[in-house]
């Protein structure tokens, strides 16, 4: 993307956002109101287009009961991989290739369970020290679930900052001894994007097993799984998906191992045709399908059908684009209007649109969480991660370019008027 050029008066705003193509998206979403909502990282917000798919299989429920399950609209029974079809538009894959199923958690278990294959002297698993902990948790599990130590079994690639990791760590550790790779697409505190392709190729090329945990990047940012040749990967819906809060996640299994065996088996898996044969021989089917475990969430994947459509329509292209935009323009007026005294803040994310997700990490030496504290006192709602981040996700179908302006002029009220020191500085459960 072209490097912009950005001006840091409010009606430079203004016309940024009249001239923005995906203007007319906000109005489709319930918006909190008096609130400038920049937390669609954590939970995207509700559209009008997913209360009208709620309301219709609340209809179909009300009307047909069972029967909704082959004459609801899509079946309930098909409704997964319909769903996976839809998905796999985002993440460039084949429509068999993508399920909509469980939680995020739970697909890690049921993908690295499936492949990793600990033989000879290949039996670790590589994984980044910045990862999102229930990757980590998930990861350890398996592994000690083999007999194997953990403590030596899971590798991390390590950060010198605490912000980044490098791509050249990563391959460094692809040593004979790793049998498989989970790394997040983007980092959850940083955000940043790292090189699927690139990864997976060097992987690939060392007879390694590489997967993804794309939820902070599926919906902002697009994907060529197929493409890269990744073996598999998981993401949620709730995030930049606008899917609802616990929705079912997602997960892509490349073709290549279709034959395998689930390693977490379960009814919803079998072979559609014939799962109520009712056999006690398990049949799995030979798509993504084969890897759901149980009844889908017919209320939660309805949630998802809306939001995903919304996004369809957008055009994911357009979407990052916007992000992109927006992103660059957040970090843009940091620069001009909140680094040095007294303001303090500077950007823990990369500068190069390319290595960016749809977050930015503000940080700042001290007080950044009674900061964050402040802002939502004000109506802005970022979020905080410690030790001194404040997340903000300007998200391209539903915020503008004026609330980006807006939250800087807050920040600057913040720190002028020392109004954080009004707060406690303890963290809530959620922060
Ligand atoms: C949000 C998120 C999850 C969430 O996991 P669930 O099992 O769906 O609760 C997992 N991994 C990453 C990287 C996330 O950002």
């Amino acid at each position: 993307m072209r490097q912009r050029r950005f001006e840091t008066d409010r009606e430079y705003a203004e016309k940024l956002d009249r001239e923005d193509p995906l203007r007319s998206f906000r109005s489709r979403f319930h918006i909190p109101t008096d609130t400038i909502y920049l937390d669609g990282n954590s939970l995207g917000l509700l559209s009008h287009d997913t209360e009208r798919t709620l309301h219709r299989v609340l209809g179909e429920w009300r009307t047909l009961g069972i029967r909704g399950w082959l004459e609801g609209t899509p079946p309930w029974f098909y409704f997964a991989e319909r769903l996976g079809e839809t998905a796999a538009g985002l993440v460039g894959a084949l429509p068999e290739e993508v399920v909509a199923t469980g939680t995020t958690t739970l697909n890690i278990h049921a993908l690295v369970g499936t492949l990793y294959r600990p033989e000879g002297g290949r039996t670790k698993i590589l994984a980044g020290a910045l990862d999102f902990p229930t990757d980590i948790y998930a990861l350890k599990s398996q592994i000690e679930l083999r007999g194997l130590d953990s403590t030596d079994h899971l590798v991390l690639v390590p950060s010198s900052d605490g912000r980044l990791i490098d791509e050249e760590t990563i391959v460094s550790l692809m040593t004979d001894e790793i049998a498989l790779i989970l790394l997040p697409s983007v980092l959850y505190r940083s955000g940043q994007l790292l090189d699927i392709g690139r990864l997976t190729g060097e992987a690939r090329r060392r007879g390694i097993c590489i997967g993804f945990d794309c939820s902070h990047s599926v919906g902002a940012v697009p994907h060529r799984f197929d493409d890269d040749d990744v073996d598999f990967a998981v993401w949620c819906s709730y995030k930049y998906l606008n899917g609802g809060p616990g929705s079912p996640a997602f997960l892509y299994l490349n073709k290549r191992h279709f034959g395998r065996e689930p390693a977490l088996a379960g009814w919803f898996g079998y072979v559609k045709e014939r799962q109520f044969d009712m056999s006690l021989e398990f049949e799995h089917a030979r798509s993504a399908g084969g890897w759901q475990i149980s009844s889908p969430s017919i209320l939660g994947s309805t949630a998802v059908e809306g939001a995903l459509n919304l996004i369809i329509e957008a055009g994911l292209e357009n979407i990052r684009s916007k992000s992109l935009a927006m992103t660059s323009y957040l970090i843009h007026l940091v620069d001009s209007m909140l680094t040095g005294a007294p303001y303090g803040f500077s950007i823990g994310t990369p500068r190069e649109p390319g290595r960016r997700g749809g977050h930015v990490a503000l940080e700042r030496g001290s007080e950044a969480m009674r900061i964050n504290e402040a802002l939502k006192a004000r109506g802005v709602i970022p979020d905080f991660r410690p030790p001194n981040i404040i997340r903000i996700a300007p998200v391209a179908l539903y915020n503008t370019y004026g609330e980006v302006w807006q939250l800087v002029h807050h920040l600057r009220e913040i720190i002028d008027g020392k109004e954080y020191e009004r707060f406690s500085g303890e963290r809530g459960l959620i922060p």
